[in-house]
């Protein structure tokens, strides 16, 4: 099973326990995928469409915990690009319940295009998470942390995206929008974020796996970062080492070891029999030793001196 659907799994599994965010769940979810038509003169049909056998058990019973409405679930085989199953809950509103026929009829009233967030719904904390959760189970996708840290919420019209957009901001979730065949797509890229979003909506357990795949990646980063920085200065070591020993070793050819003050000898002998240490390596084995830039200031001077003879001498 994919991440994402581990994800909505898990959030599908949790009924919440106050009244007020099972109600913001449940407009979340019937926001986005459901809508109501005329069943007859007397009665009102509510359908809403959920892509997992869980997702559809979660608006089954929070149609029948909040507005106490028989329901029944019918699956359906889909076949677009590939074979899908879809599930549709159908819950009947009689014309009696002028509250919730209210309601709903308002909701089907406003048409596809210009649903909006009734944010007397989602006044509390605890209610903006839960109408998070319900947006994300009908139009969540998540990647997996080993992939590109990614998660998107596919809507159809702006005014609803940005709203969700201004209410991922009150958790600090900051969101991107961009147009993508006809649709709308709300998008988070940030690893710490995706987290943060896990926190939010209460998918603790896949918090979890996100958490643990996410440190063993920084940590592969930060030993490929360290491992290229060494690559990088032992090269340099050995650029400047095969210079060295070049210059060295044409000096000796022209004026032979004698002509080498003490000191300098010491450290050309020392640079040729080890031809892959570092200055500081070359400084300790010296008699007496040397310090790190002491070994590199006589390097230096070594340097300077030969390619001086050099030049002279040819
Ligand atoms: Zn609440």
């Amino acid at each position: 099973m994919s991440f994402s659907n581990q994800v909505k799994e898990e959030l599908a599994r949790e009924i919440p326990d106050k009244t007020c965010c099972r109600r913001a769940e449940l407009a979340a979810l019937v926001h986005v995928n459901g809508r109501v038509g005329k069943a007859d003169a007397e009665q009102l049909e509510l359908v809403v469409q959920a892509e997992q056998a869980g997702i559809a058990r979660k608006i089954f019973t929070l149609i029948k915990l909040v507005y106490g409405l028989q329901t029944t679930v019918e699956a359906k085989t889909r076949r677009r690009f590939k074979k899908t199953r879809i599930y549709k809950v159908h819950a009947i509103i009689n014309k009696r319940d002028i509250d919730l026929w209210q309601r709903m009829q308002s909701l089907s009233a406003a048409g596809n295009k210009k649903r909006r967030l009734d944010t007397a719904l989602i006044r509390r904390n605890c209610c903006k998470r839960s109408y998070l959760r319900g947006i994300f189970l009908s139009r969540g996708f998540i990647n997996r942390p080993e992939s590109e840290y990614h998660l998107e919420i596919v809507l159809q019209d702006l005014p609803l995206a940005k709203e969700i957009q201004k209410l991922l901001s009150k958790f600090n979730l900051f969101s991107r929008i961009v147009e993508r065949k006809r649709n709308l797509v709300l998008y988070i890229k940030e690893g710490e974020q995706l987290v943060d979003f896990l926190r939010v909506v209460g998918a603790h357990k896949a918090l979890l796996d996100f958490e643990n795949v996410r440190i063993v990646k920084s940590m592969r980063n930060s030993i490929n970062r360290q491992v290229n920085c060494e690559t990088a200065n032992l090269a340099k070591t050995v650029d400047a080492s095969v210079r060295q020993i070049e210059l060295i070793n044409r000096l000796v050819e022209l004026k032979g070891w004698e002509f080498f003050p003490a000191q300098l000898r010491d450290l050309a002998r020392l640079r040729i029999e080890y031809p892959d240490k570092s200055l500081k390596e070359l400084g300790d084995l010296l008699d007496p030793p040397l310090s790190k830039s002491g070994a590199a200031y006589r390097m230096r001077k070594l340097e300077q001196w030969a390619e001086n003879i050099i030049d002279v001498s040819s």
